[in-house]
């Protein structure tokens, strides 16, 4: 099986398009749909039609394009069980646990509810991606909208289990403010430091931060290490839970 093609692209305005397109079976899957101008024009440019929207979660800028793109292409809409009743378009509900697939492969879907109740994440275990949306960003987490700061240390304890070498695609490009906030409550850390540098260059030259990687999220991202002794003290929550660490810091991010 050939590796499959992914196209990445930034619109809105830090929302992030991904594209994946099968060579032998010419099916092409965007997950989430922010912009039905934006994801045609790609499509076209590279000369792949839409088979499949995979659908995190229901806010407008996730679900915009849902609609106009399945009317031009006649796409399957997959999208979380919890959120069925607003999800555009949608043809097919899935929930933790169930088994998608995608030209030949197989798929998994995580509920991870925090962001939204529904929010759910995608995995390729073959192919080593996770589509994680608003849910888990570069060195950041998703605001909590809907559910409790507990429910989203569940959702992102789930996905810290896969391997470390999993590439993540995530929803907005937030990654230098989210960095910038990293770097308050885990100062010392070198691996963070020096990961920051790179993407202030990164930024500066316009270039994009998706895809990161389980692992390094784990070294980088404060919402991953809650049980770092460093971070722990300077936040004086030594001897908290981990869901607390993970509520406070979430609280602090919100006002930063
Ligand atoms: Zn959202
Ligand atoms: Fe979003």
């Amino acid at each position: 099986m050939a590796p499959l093609e992914i196209a990445v692209f930034i619109c809105r305005s830090d929302n992030y398009a991904v594209l994946l397109h099968d060579g032998e079976t010419g099916r092409t899957l965007a997950i989430d749909a922010p912009d039905a101008d934006a994801i045609t024009a790609e499509l076209e440019r590279r000369g792949w039609q839409l088979t499949d929207i995979f659908t995190t979660h229901h806010h407008k800028d996730h679900v915009e394009g849902n609609l106009p793109l399945k009317a031009r292409y006649d796409c399957r809409i997959v999208g979380p069980v919890e959120e069925a009743l607003v999800i555009p378009g949608l043809d097919l509900a899935v929930g933790e646990g169930d088994e998608l697939e995608f030209a030949g492969r197989p798929v998994a879907v995580f509920e991870t509810p925090g962001h939204t109740a529904g929010h759910i994440c995608y995995h390729f275990a073959g192919e080593k991606l996770l589509f994680t949306a608003d849910t888990l960003f570069a060195m950041g987490c998703g605001r909590l909208f809907e559910r409790p700061a507990s429910d989203m240390w569940q959702s992102l304890s789930k996905l810290v289990t896969l391997p470390d070498d999993t590439e993540i695609y995530f929803g907005h490009e937030y990654t230098l403010a989210n960095g910038c906030f990293a770097l308050s409550v885990d100062p010392d850390n070198p691996v963070l430091k020096e990961r920051v540098e790179a993407v202030a260059a990164l930024r500066e030259a316009g270039e994009y931060t998706a895809p990161t990687t389980l692992g390094l999220e784990k070294k980088t991202n404060p919402f991953l290490r809650v049980a770092d002794p460093a971070i722990r003290a300077h936040l004086s929550m030594e001897t908290a839970t981990d869901a607390d660490v993970f509520g406070e810091m979430r609280r602090q991010k919100d006002s930063f």
